[in-house]
């Protein structure tokens, strides 16, 4: 579900009269086309997460922050659908990647941690959801919490990839450094927040207002544009420290995944 703080955007590609301000454009024709998808790779980022490299040969490209989704069909026809973030950058290669946490009893993801190896395939719809995309041209403070991180590493990974200057800081909750997606891949513009272990010398604590006041003291020119993924309980704690903080309730972005 993506939504501002104040407004609930509902489906994923709502008629343009329904558009909120920053929405940027969906494709409906692309978005609305299931495609084969081929998965070529599988790599552990933590004990409970995986990531999933996709070959999608029809791929449109799609903005950091959107996602897709995802299609399993059984051998009796039953079929099951689900959303996911894209955590790749938008690049030429054809491919994109998925970041699953594995939900206990999950359907879904449960498939994709035991049953599913290079060479299978799937189907994907997508991308979607304009209102959730960073497309790198405003300065970008991105909360994230467990896999809500997803999203967010592509927009850290466009930001790098396309050498932007444009200001981009990453606040990550994780339960423990065992726990934190991506860690191998963080720089100068991530702060980790743990909130059971955290390394000796690392305070253990939720995301706090201390760790957002040095960022809102000192806006970039023309402010931040915030995003924040999670859980419901992580987007509703971070909105309201971001708000009580003093950013403006319109320049929050909301995407849950609970
Ligand atoms: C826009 C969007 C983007 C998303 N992106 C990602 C992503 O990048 N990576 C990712 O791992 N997930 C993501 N999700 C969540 C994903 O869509 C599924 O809900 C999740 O993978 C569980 O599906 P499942 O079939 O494995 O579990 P289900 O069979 O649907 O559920 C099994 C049990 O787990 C509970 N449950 C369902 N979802 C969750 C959850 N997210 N956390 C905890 N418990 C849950 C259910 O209540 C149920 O009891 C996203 C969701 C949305 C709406």
């Amino acid at each position: 579900m993506t939504e501002t703080a104040t407004h609930t955007a509902g489906a994923s590609t709502p008629p343009a009269r329904f558009a909120v301000p920053g929405r940027i454009e969906v494709n409906g024709a692309v978005a609305g086309r299931w495609q084969t998808a081929t998965l070529t790779e599988i790599r552990r980022e933590t004990p409970r997460a995986s990531t999933f490299r996709l070959a999608v040969p029809g791929w449109a490209g799609h903005l950091p922050g959107q996602h897709l989704m995802l299609r399993l069909t059984a051998e009796d026809g039953y079929r099951a659908q689900r959303h996911y973030s894209l955590a790749s950058a938008p690049d030429e290669s054809g491919h994109i990647e998925l970041t699953l946490d594995r939900v206990a009893d999950g359907e879904v993801s449960g498939w994709f941690h035991t049953v599913a190896r290079p060479g299978d395939e799937i189907e994907v719809r997508g991308p979607l959801s304009g209102f959730f995309a960073w497309p790198g041209d405003r300065p970008a403070l991105l909360l994230g919490a467990g896999s809500g991180v997803v999203p967010l590493m592509s927009m850290v990974r466009h930001h790098r990839a396309r050498g932007l200057t444009v200001p981009l800081r990453l606040l990550v909750s994780a339960r423990s450094p065992e726990e934190l997606i991506y860690a191998r891949e963080y720089g100068a513009e991530t702060t980790p927040v743990f909130t059971r272990t955290a390394p000796a010398g690392t305070p253990v604590g939720r995301l706090s207002s201390a760790h957002l006041a040095p960022l809102l003291a000192e806006p970039p020119a023309g402010g931040w544009e915030a995003y924040v993924c999670g859980s419901n309980s992580f987007a509703e704690h971070a909105s309201r420290l971001l708000v009580a903080a003093g950013q403006p309730v319109d320049r929050i972005r909301i995407e849950r995944f609970g």
